[in-house]
């Protein structure tokens, strides 16, 4: 039997962390956690630590790492702590496989660095596609490193696309479940408050990630991911609700035909396939019943309501940092509507301001989009003040 791949989770203590952390566990001949990191989070990384003994933990927030440092002395597993030392540990050899589970912008400089390093990247960290999408491909292509997605959505295309190597895509159908607003007006959707918005119908994640889905400005920054992926045009990316999330996506081919991948949300299917590609595991998770769903049924999105959807198709198609400038405005945006400093609509108001205001840079550089992150968070603290 082969030995096991070794897998860096950033972001252990997250959502999807912890789930790949449950994966790992129901195939220890397969998988082994290497290095864990986490951000605040230091008792679940300390006690994550005891329980997988990985070679390594990073606890990003330097001001616990004397508290993870001696919770783990004589365990044998090397605390580090700190941006840069996230950055430096994916490098460490032996790692097959990085899983970048962390949130936002946060994201792009250690993808960067693992790829770069040869490792393949099992990819749920969507905003560093989305910022630097480019950049991130043109790297993976050069170092001949795959990105497998976790996005249950892109892991589903993904799974319809193997075996169809040769066969060009004639379009794609990212499906959305609509959120917990799905049919309110614009009037219903400025009442609506954060405890509202944290409760998602279908799927349990983090909150910056559940606001987005609430918004569609989850959806907006999935399309710009497929785009990247799949190397599609906009035109070819189209958004369906489909309220049951049975279906997690859907590819047309030239000849009409269409293939989609279905099953239960749970999103421990995405990232065990993304661990395990191109191998199937089996393993006793909840199986789907047609009789229990007899109706699957689908909508359009009214992105007069979610104005998010639009904006993310505009930054596509503006392409060059526009789609970093939404992402950072929205970063900015979602955390200060869950700290209730701002409507829920005026997350959209927002973000369509930064991507107005600033200045657009059709080829950006790493620097070019560090520095447009930058500005269009300081443009959106800047204008939410004027508004509260
Ligand atoms: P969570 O908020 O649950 O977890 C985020 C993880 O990243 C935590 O371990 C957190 O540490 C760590 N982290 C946060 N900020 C930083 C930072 N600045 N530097 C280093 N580490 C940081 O998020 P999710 O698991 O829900 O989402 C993770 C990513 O996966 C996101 O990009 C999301 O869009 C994507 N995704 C998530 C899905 C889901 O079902 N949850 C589905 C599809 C995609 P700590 O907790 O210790 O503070
Ligand atoms: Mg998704």
């Amino acid at each position: 039997m082969p030995a096991p791949k070794q897998i860096a989770i950033l972001g252990s203590t997250g959502s999807i962390g912890t789930q790949a952390l449950e994966v790992v566990e129901q195939f220890p001949q397969k998988f082994r956690a290497s290095l864990l990191t986490a951000h605040t989070r230091a008792d679940l990384l300390i006690a994550q630590a005891l329980k997988f003994r990985p070679e390594a933990v990073v606890i990003a927030s330097e001001e616990k790492y004397l508290q993870v440092k001696n919770a783990l002395a004589g365990s044998g597993v090397a605390v580090h702590a700190g941006r840069q030392a996230l950055e430096e540990l994916v490098e460490m050899p032996g790692i097959d496989t990085v899983l970048t589970a962390l949130v936002g912008f946060a994201g792009l400089r250690p993808t960067l660095r693992a790829i770069a390093a040869g490792k393949a990247i099992a990819l749920a960290n969507k905003e560093t596609l989305v910022v630097a999408g480019a950049l991130v491909t043109a790297l993976a292509r050069q170092q001949g490193v795959p990105i497998l997605p976790v996005d249950s959505e892109h892991s589903a295309l993904f799974q319809c696309l193997v075996g169809e190597a040769h066969n060009p895509i004639e379009k794609i159908y990212l499906t959305a479940s609509g959120g917990p607003f799905r049919g309110y007006s614009y009037e219903q959707l400025r009442q609506v408050t954060p405890a509202q918005a944290l409760k998602h119908p279908n799927w349990e994640m983090g909150a910056k990630i559940t606001i987005d889905s609430a918004s569609m400005m989850n959806k907006g920054l999935e399309v710009i991911e497929a785009k990247w992926l799949f190397d599609l045009r906009p035109e070819q990316i189209e958004v369906i609700v489909h309220p049951q999330s049975i279906i997690h996506s859907v590819v047309q081919f030239t000849d009409g035909s269409m293939k989609a991948q279905m099953g239960l949300p749970d999103m421990k299917l995405p990232i065990q396939y993304a661990l395990a590609y191109p191998h199937r595991l089996a393993n006793t998770f909840a199986r789907f019943s047609f009789l229990e769903y007899p109706s699957l049924t689908f909508e359009t999105v009214d992105t007069t309501v979610f104005k998010n959807l639009k904006l993310a198709y505009h930054a596509m198609q503006a392409g060059g940092n526009m789609p970093c400038i939404l992402n950072a405005a929205n970063e900015v945006s979602n955390r200060l509507f869950r700290q209730g400093k701002i409507s829920f609509v005026a997350m959209a108001e927002l973000n369509e301001a930064a991507m107005q205001a600033l200045d657009h840079h059709p080829a950006p550089a790493l620097e070019d989009l560090i520095q447009a992150d930058a500005a269009s968070r300081a443009f959106v603290l800047k204008a939410a003040k004027v508004k509260v």
